[in-house]
């Protein structure tokens, strides 16, 4: 049995003791299977196992390699994970169908603009700076209710939940469960919380999206 097989299969044993442990219903937690510096055959090798949900945290390479396989298998779902630069809105929105990394006003008009203007509907997490620490984006909780309103009552765009990355070295259990409030509290269904080392927990948390990388593809080429 090759390896991405065997962590794959790992991953979902993982997912569903955590799922059984949170009393969640199947199919609840949806695994994005983060593709981002790994190489072509591996994405391959994974589409043929089945996965269909994938993340990249950088347009140019998500540029590179997923129109071509979007042509091939176009059930693919394609989620945006990474920070927007304003200059690369447009062809984020051309390509991706969900982002996750909507983090300021700027880029929350930007992709209403290009929606817009390509007749599309991409489907919106508000990333959570849920640590609030300074190099990391996100708006911070206490901004959290007036960017939302302004997504979704100005904007009209289709904000389906909440993201955040806990911060590094800490428990997460306590900011998952912090993000499971503000989920709830604005009565938002989607939580993307949780990669390699730490979906178990976020699924206890109620994530719906976990992201993850190393422990299905092994360790990312150097960038
Ligand atoms: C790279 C990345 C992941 C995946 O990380 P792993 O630890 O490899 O699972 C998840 N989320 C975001 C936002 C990332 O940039």
């Amino acid at each position: 049995m090759n390896s991405l097989l065997k962590n794959y299969n790992a991953i979902q044993f993982q997912i569903d003791k955590a799922r059984e442990a949170a009393a969640a219903p199947a199919g609840h937690t949806q695994l994005i299977a983060v593709s981002k510096r790994q190489p072509d055959e591996l994405l391959r090798a994974a589409l043929e196992l089945g996965l269909r949900y994938f993340g990249e945290n950088q347009l140019q390479e998500a540029q590179r390699r997923w129109p071509a396989l979007k042509a091939e298998y176009p059930d693919i779902t394609l989620h945006c994970i990474g920070n927007l630069q304003s200059n690369k809105v447009a062809q984020a929105v051309a390509l991706f169908d969900v982002i996750h990394s909507v983090d300021r006003e700027k880029i929350a008009r930007l992709i209403q603009a290009a929606c817009q203007e390509q007749h599309k509907e991409v489907l919106c997490l508000i990333q959570v700076n849920i640590g609030e620490e300074p190099q990391k984006a996100g708006v911070s909780v206490n901004e959290l209710p007036a960017f939302l309103e302004l997504c979704q009552k100005e904007l009209g765009l289709n904000v389906i939940g909440l993201m955040a990355i806990p911060p590094e070295g800490k428990n997460p259990a306590p900011y998952f469960a912090l993000m499971q409030r503000l989920a709830a509290r604005h009565q938002l269904p989607h939580l993307s919380m949780g990669m390699s080392s730490d979906f178990e927990t976020a699924i206890r948390f109620g994530a719906t999206y976990i992201r993850v990388g190393t422990a299905l593809f092994g360790a990312r080429q150097v960038a």
